[in-house]
C-alpha cells in the first residue's frame, strides 16, 4: 500500500511547501484547539482545510476572479489554466486521465449523477442496479427514486457481520439487465474497505459498469482506478482536507461510460455538468489532491499509530467494548465502538464539551433510530444505541487522542456505575449466557 502511495507527481503539479504564513496559521490553530476547543475526532464528517490548500486558494479569492469559461481575455485564460491544473492534480492522485475528471459540488452530487445518469442513458436496454445496504444515503435514495419513479429493480445486497459484501452473492446477483454495480470503497460509519478491486474484475468480466463512492478514501488511501477497474468514482473535497462545496466524478473513457447529465445549462464540463466552475474551490481540491499524494504514506502511518494508541489504552482499561466492522480490512482513521451497558446519547453528551465525536446511532429522522449500517452488520438495537464513531486524521494529535481516551474511560465507568443495563450485562457474563467481547 505504501509503495503505491509513493507515486510521485511531476514537479508542475506539486504544491509548494507550506509558506511561513500558513505554518503560523496552522500552529495558531492547533494551539487554540489545545487551549480551548474540544478535541476534534470527527474526521469522517469533515476534515480541516490543509493550510497548503488555503495558500493555493487565496489568490483566487482575492485579486484573481476570472471566469474559467471566458475565452476572450487573460482573466479567463488564467482561471482556466489553474482549474485545468487542478483537474490534472486530482487525476494524478487516482491514476486517471484529466479528461475523465468532472468537477461537481461534492460526493452527493457525484453519486446522484452516477446512479441516475447511467440509468437515464441505458434505461431502454437495462433496468437493474446492484448496491449494498450500507451505502451512503445519497446512493440509496437515488436508487430508491429509480425504483419508485422509473420502475427500475434494485438489489440491496446485505453485508456480513464484518461489514463486507460477499463476492459470491454479488456475482450471483448480476443479471443480463444489470446496468450498474455501486459499492462504496470505505464506509463512512464503520470504516471497512470493500474489495473494490475484486468487484471491478468481476464487473469487467460480466460487462457491467462499476461505480464506487470513494468520498471517504480518496486522498487517504492509494487509489488506482485502472487497476481497480472502476468506471465511475465519486470524490468529495472536504473529506480530504480540501474545501467544502466541491467534489468530482471520475468517468472512464475506456470503456466509455455514457451518462445523461443531471444539471443542464451552458454545457460546461463537456456537457456533463453545467454551471460556472468555482475556480477557487477547484484549485483547492487540486491542491488537496497534490498534498494528499505527497503526504499519503505519512498520513497512513500517523493514523494507524493513533489507532493503536487508542486501542492499547481503551482495551487495557474498559471491558465489553466492540469494534464495529472488520478489524483489519479497514481505514484506521475510523474507529466505531460500542460500549455495552451505557446509553450512547448520555455518553455523547457527557463528552460533548471535551471531544467532538459522532454518534454511531445517528438520528436519521425525528425519532432516534439506530444506524442502518450497524443494523445491517447485525449489531442489536440496544448496543447500536451505545456506539460512537471516532475519526482520526492528518492533524489529529496524540494529545487529542489521550485527552479523549481519558475522558471516555472516566465517563463510561461513571455511566456504567449508574446503569441497570451494565448490571444485567455483568450478570449475563457471570452466568455464561453471554461471551465477553473486547476490542481485539
Ligand atoms: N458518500 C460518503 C461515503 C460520505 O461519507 C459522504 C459525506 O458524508 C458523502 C457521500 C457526501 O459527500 P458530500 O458532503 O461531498 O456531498
Amino acid at each position: 500500500m505504501l509503495a503505491a502511495a509513493a507515486r510521485r507527481l511531476p514537479r508542475r503539479l506539486q504544491v509548494p511547501a507550506q509558506t511561513a504564513a500558513a505554518a503560523v496559521r496552522a500552529k495558531a490553530w492547533s494551539a487554540a484547539l489545545e487551549r480551548h476547543g474540544p478535541a476534534y475526532l470527527d474526521m469522517q464528517a469533515t476534515t480541516p482545510t490543509d493550510p497548503r490548500v488555503l495558500d493555493a486558494m487565496m489568490p483566487w479569492l482575492q485579486g484573481k476572479f476570472g471566469n474559467p469559461h471566458s475565452k476572450s481575455h487573460v482573466y479567463g485564460w488564467d482561471a482556466e489554466e489553474a482549474t485545468e491544473r487542478a483537474r490534472e492534480q486530482l487525476a494524478a492522485l487516482i491514476n486517471a486521465d484529466p479528461r475523465e475528471i468532472f468537477f461537481t459540488s461534492g460526493a452527493t452530487e457525484s453519486n446522484n449523477m452516477a446512479v441516475k445518469g447511467v440509468a437515464d442513458f441505458y434505461g431502454t436496454k437495462k433496468n437493474h442496479i446492484i448496491t449494498t445496504q450500507t451505502e451512503h444515503k445519497c446512493v440509496l435514495a437515488s436508487c430508491r427514486r429509480l425504483e419508485v419513479e422509473k420502475g427500475w429493480e434494485v438489489t440491496y445486497l446485505p453485508v456480513g457481520q464484518d461489514g463486507l459484501v460477499d463476492l459470491k452473492e454479488l456475482e450471483a446477483a448480476i443479471r443480463p439487465d444489470t446496468a450498474l454495480v455501486s459499492v462504496m470503497h470505505v464506509n463512512n460509519e464503520i470504516g471497512v474497505v470493500q474489495p473494490v478491486e475484486e468487484i471491478g474484475a468481476m464487473c469487467k468480466a460480466r460487462g457491467v459498469f462499476l461505480h464506487t463512492d470513494a468520498a471517504q478514501s480518496v486522498g487517504k488511501m492509494p487509489i488506482d482506478v485502472k487497476k481497480m477497474n472502476v468506471n465511475l468514482m465519486s470524490i468529495s473535497g472536504h473529506k480530504m482536507y480540501g474545501p467544502k462545496g466541491i467534489g468530482a466524478i471520475y468517468i472512464s473513457r475506456k470503456p466509455r461510460v455514457r451518462l445523461r447529465a443531471v444539471i443542464d445549462g451552458g454545457g460546461q464540463e463537456r456537457g456533463m455538468r453545467s454551471g460556472t466552475l468555482p475556480a477557487p474551490l477547484c484549485i483547492g481540491l487540486g491542491a488537496a489532491a497534490a498534498v494528499a499524494q505527497s503526504e499519503m504514506a505519512n498520513d497512513l502511518r500517523h493514523v494507524e499509530r493513533l489507532y493503536r494508541r487508542m486501542h492499547g489504552k481503551i482495551s487495557e482499561r474498559l471491558p465489553s467494548i466492540t469494534l464495529n466492522g472488520h478489524s483489519t480490512q479497514r481505514y484506521f482513521g475510523n474507529v466505531n465502538l460500542s460500549f455495552a451497558g451505557v446509553e450512547g446519547e448520555s455518553l455523547l453528551m457527557s463528552l460533548a464539551h471535551s471531544t467532538a465525536v459522532s454518534s454511531g446511532s445517528a438520528c436519521t429522522s425525528a425519532s432516534l433510530e439506530p444506524s442502518y449500517v450497524l443494523r445491517a452488520i447485525g449489531v442489536n438495537e440496544e448496543l447500536a444505541h451505545t456506539s460512537l464513531r471516532f475519526g482520526l486524521g492528518r492533524f489529529t494529535t496524540e494529545e487529542e487522542v489521550d485527552r479523549t481516551v481519558d475522558d471516555l474511560i472516566r465517563e463510561v465507568e461513571r455511566l456504567r456505575d449508574m446503569s441497570p443495563l451494565w448490571e444485567l450485562e455483568q450478570e449475563a457474563l457471570a452466568s455464561g449466557h453471554k461471551q465477553a467481547v473486547t476490542w481485539s
